[in-house]
């Protein structure tokens, strides 16, 4: 599963590649940001120089030793002198204290500015992910894993958004160390460009523990994809496991995700620690062999030679806090990555804003000569059938004949191959469907409630929806007594999808969802299917009750529906007929 899940078009690209490509994603996304960061550190770094020039030259002026000063200290004079102060021991201590103060200042306003940016990372690749999926066509939903979903917006965000922060870390060492550079250059070019190379060549040798990092980095992707896909499904399906007492064998499923998980993880702790214990005593030693070679073989002189070695050693050093910062991006890399194909692919799959028409329902909604497949081979074929306006009808076909496709059609989820849905007279095409599907309550075959209020799972979270509407909306669907029964009455939590109600009492409240918007089309699909005698009839009583104010489409397998209905038709193996054709073998099929 692993292979499959890594083998993506991301993880194609070369470890570095990828994490470089996301870096620069991230600058284009957020240029302001970044550029403030970067500057506000290039900022820190230049006041840190010149703080620590400022302190150098106020030990040659404590020691009486100024008589030729060193670039920095010259630059530590004029920039003083430029501020119109009198160098003295005391007063460039001063400035020191002063300068450096103000880059510990920067520095915290610019990894707060970087912090704040993670933040922002993470929630526009949650937000994109969810509208992108949110405006996918139904089809392309359907077959994507919840799980895979839920870890995207988790953790994938979560370690992508990480790759900002360490992406910052690393172009703020880079830059310290460029300034650095710069001074250790100026005064020995020879000696520092020897060091440097010296340090980039051990860095470099190292890089093999950060590729590591990043193999590790997409093992643990793409395991965690398939493992929260699989975890989702299973978890889901709990019930029937735990009461046959076979919950090992979820166990089973999951262990092999979570053993390479566990793999993946030490290999990334090993990867970084590695790097973190092995760079410190190389640049020991770099260090150790630059005073010997400086020092021994060059003469130079011992002061020089310990300001050039500080100067070098915090190169070397910042260089090395890139590296690990830059292992860190490329572990960081593959989440992105992966996040943004899950990104993409649902946009690709977006439902095209189709229509514009406003549509009404006063006479009647049409199926003409619809044909439709759920793959190759089609379901239904030039299927043609009437849904009077403010009427019951009914559609009586066993499991499998095609109702809830053909319903899913009628609600513009699924789009007919040939032939039209006309509304009033109106292809559904020509009408906007956003529009179309507000006028539409939808009462599924699975009244899936959340576990949150009774008052949230009638409004879905429609903020405009208020109490009265849904007290309204519970009455009509015979759901407002057993409501307000409960300890907190609406504001009662249901417990995960709706535990604490009977399953009447589930199908009431999905009724009430749909009913709360004031539908003019009130689809009903299998409403009774998984109620007992006496449920299903108060239920179709409730139905009944609504005869008049709206349209209704009602599917079943069952009978007690269409002894309700205005029009009744049959429906088998995806044929439809009005009501006298083959009732038998429909109803002998519903048994
Ligand atoms: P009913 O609601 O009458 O039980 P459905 O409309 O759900 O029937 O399904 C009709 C047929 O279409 C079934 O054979 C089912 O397997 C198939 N089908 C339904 N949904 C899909 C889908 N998303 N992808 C592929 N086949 C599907
Ligand atoms: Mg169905």
């Amino acid at each position: 599963m692993n292979d499959v899940d890594t083998r993506s078009v991301a993880a194609t690209q070369p470890i570095g590649a990828g994490a470089w490509r996301m870096l620069v994603a991230f600058v284009r996304a957020y240029p302001g940001r970044s550029a403030l960061a970067l500057a506000a550190l290039l900022v820190a770094g230049l006041l840190d120089g010149l703080g620590l020039s400022t302190l150098l030259s106020m030990l040659s002026l404590a020691t009486g030793d100024g008589e030729s000063p060193s670039l920095p200290e010259e630059l530590a004079l004029e920039f003083a002198g430029a501020l119109g102060i009198t160098p003295t021991a005391g007063t460039m201590l001063l400035l020191a204290i002063a300068l450096i103060g103000t880059k510990a200042i920067l520095v915290l306003l610019a990894n707060r500015q970087v912090g704040y940016t993670v933040a922002h990372v993470a929630t526009d690749l949650r937000l994109a992910l969810l509208r992108a999926v949110m405006a996918s066509r139904w089809r392309y939903y359907l077959a994507q894993p919840v799980g895979r979903l839920s870890n995207a917006v988790a953790t994938e965000a979560q370690r992508a958004s990480e790759g900002f922060r360490h992406g910052a870390v690393m172009g703020a060492q880079l830059l310290n160390a460029m300034i650095y550079a710069v001074v250790a250059l100026a005064i020995s070019w020879q000696a520092s460009l020897a060091a440097l190379v010296a340090g980039g060549v051990l860095l470099a040798g190292l890089n093999v523990l950060v590729r590591m990092a990043g193999r590790a980095g997409r093992s643990q992707t793409g395991l965690l994809k398939s493992l929260l896909g699989v975890m989702t499904d299973q978890l889901g399906a709990v019930k029937p496991l735990k009461a046959m007492g076979r919950e090992e064998h979820v166990d089973a499923l999951l262990a092999r995700q979570i053993r390479g998980l566990n793999i993946a993880l030490r290999r990334q702790v090993f990867s970084k620690e590695a790097l973190t214990a092995l760079q410190e005593p190389l640049l020991a030693i770099l260090v150790g062999v630059g005073f010997f070679v400086f020092v021994v073989s060059l003469d130079m002189p011992l002061a020089a030679v310990v300001v050039m070695l500080f100067l070098l050693a915090r190169v070397v050093n910042f260089l090395a806090k890139a590296q690990r910062a830059w292992q860190h991006i490329v572990v960081a890399e593959s989440a992105y990555w992966s996040l943004r194909e899950t990104i993409h692919a649902a946009e690709a799959e977006r439902e095209p804003a189709r229509g514009h028409r406003a549509p009404t329902l006063d006479e009647g909604i049409e199926l003409r000569d619809v044909t439709f497949g759920h793959g190759a081979q089609p379901l239904l074929v030039e299927q043609s059938m009437r849904i009077p306006a403010g009427a019951l009808t009914v559609i009586v076909g066993p499991s499998g004949a095609g109702k809830t496709t053909l319903v899913d059609l009628v609600a513009g989820l699924l789009r007919p191959d040939r032939g039209e849905v006309l509304v009033d007279g109106v292809p559904l095409a020509d009408i906007d469907h956003r529009q179309w599907r507000h006028m539409i309550g939808y009462v599924p075959q699975d009244p899936l409630l959340v576990n949150d209020t009774v008052l949230h799972n009638v409004t879905l979270g429609q903020s405009e929806l208020g109490e009265d509407d849904v007290r309204e909306a519970l009455e009509l669907a015979n759901a407002w007594d057993f409501a307000s029964a409960l300890p907190d009455g609406v504001h009662t939590l249901l417990g995960e999808r709706g535990g604490r109600l009977s399953g009447g009492q589930r199908q009431r409240l999905a009724l009430a969802r749909a009913l709360v918007h004031r539908p003019r089309l009130l689809v009903l699909d299998e409403v009774t299917s998984s109620l007992d005698a006496a449920a299903e009839a108060a239920v179709i009583d409730t139905i009944v009750a609504l005869k008049g104010r709206l349209t209704m489409l009602g599917v079943t397998h069952g009978n007690a529906l269409r002894a309700a209905a205005d029009h009744v038709y049959r429906m088998h193996e995806g044929v439809v007929s009005a009501n006298g054709a083959d009732n038998e073998r429909a109803d002998d099929d519903a048994r």
